[in-house]
């Protein structure tokens, strides 16, 4: 019996962050130990919960997790200036530029979400998300400068050449954010890296956005909770999830105040207005870059155009926790009903 029961092991991480908690026995299904670690890239918190045969193992396939997404990082970060993608965004109007395999096929996929999304989820915001200083102190811009950083978004100011693999900027003040997609991106790397690592088990939390392999600890589908779209300290519902990823997108985590008003990071690059703070969107898929695209797209389309657009795809597992007068409403799609537990009853 004792030998079915796991360890916590806790060890510090090279970088950053101890997990502090005592060590605890737990149950750990047909694996020896769990090792739990926190480090910080992306701009948040990355923190890996992974079952292994031996400690050791267990280590080493959370360093991996950390490297890749560390050099994911390196490529898609624009809070930095030596990132490939921090290149694109810097070069001169009207000169492609070469890029790598990997971002050149991200920025493809990215632009067919775009498409998809009816332009609701459209990553070259860039010259909006300077119009309203999202990334300083925050500015309502006027109508003069709306209108010009609108005509300077959009991914059709970034035109992809597939023969020369390059992209190339039409508009002095367009560029690219990944805060919406590289998060996910890292995730499906990290993915990749605890299957070729062999790891049957495991839970990663990148800010928020959720990735779990196997089973949780007591060796029943991981539990996961949904915040409450405002009181993000209380969980507002439960996903059970074995292989897939969970986002959400709110806007009352990040946001800038003007005169007292405040403007979430959520933009709507069809207005050029930052979204209102309506409630929250949580995504499930597979496909971690697909959950986070698109909790940022339904956010965008809110809840009622959003679960229009879900008509039409019936396999997205989509839920809304909608905020109106202290009181939250839940609608969510069917293929939703697979992992929301706790989700109380109301219009859907
Ligand atoms: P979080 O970073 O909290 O997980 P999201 O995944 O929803 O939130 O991403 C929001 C970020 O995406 C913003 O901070 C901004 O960088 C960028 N962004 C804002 N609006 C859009 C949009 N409509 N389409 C694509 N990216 C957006
Ligand atoms: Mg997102």
């Amino acid at each position: 019996m004792l030998a079915q029961l796991g360890r916590v092991v806790l060890l510090p991480a090279v970088a950053v962050l101890v997990w502090a908690a005592e060590p605890q026995i737990m149950p750990a299904g047909d694996a020896a130990v769990w090792v739990e670690r926190e480090t910080y890239v992306m701009g948040t918190r990355l923190r890996a919960t992974v079952a292994g045969d031996d400690a050791a193992a267990a280590v080493a396939a959370i360093e991996q997790v950390f490297t890749a997404v560390r050099i994911v990082d390196a490529r898609l970060s624009t809070w930095r200036d030596d990132t490939e993608l921090s290149r694109l965004n810097r070069a001169p109007v009207g000169v492609p530029q070469r890029l790598s395999p990997s971002l050149f096929a991200l920025l493809r996929e990215v632009r067919r979400w775009r498409d998809t999304t009816g332009g609701a989820f459209d990553p070259a915001i860039g010259a909006l998300v300077d119009a309203w200083d999202l990334r300083g102190v925050g500015r309502r811009p006027g109508p003069a400068d709306l209108v010009r950083a609108r005509r300077a978004g959009g991914m059709e100011r970034l035109p992809l050449d597939e023969i020369g693999r390059s992209a190339r900027r039409t508009a002095a003040a367009a560029w690219i954010d990944a805060g919406a997609f590289g998060k996910g991106a890292a995730l499906r790397e990290a993915r990749r890296v605890l299957d070729s690592a062999g790891v049957r088990a495991a839970l990663l939390n990148f800010g928020g956005q959720v990735l779990a392999v196997g089973t949780g600890r007591d060796g029943t589908a991981w539990r996961i909770p949904v915040a409450h779209p405002s009181r993000r300290g209380l969980p507002a519902a439960f996903l059970r999830l074995r292989e897939q990823s969970a986002a959400t997108t709110a806007q009352s985590e990040r946001f800038v105040e003007v005169d007292g008003v405040r403007y979430g990071h959520v933009l709507d690059p069809r207005t050029g207005l930052p979204v209102p703070a309506w409630g929250s969107v949580t995504v499930v898929a597979e496909d971690p870059l697909a959950a986070d695209i698109l909790s940022t797209a339904l956010f965008v389309l809110g809840p009622d155009s959003g679960m229009e657009w879900l008509e039409h795809r019936p396999g997205i597992a989509a839920l809304f926790l909608i905020e109106r007068d202290g009181a939250v409403t839940y609608r969510w799609t069917q293929a939703m009903e697979h992992y929301a537990v706790g989700v109380k009853a109301s219009e859907n």
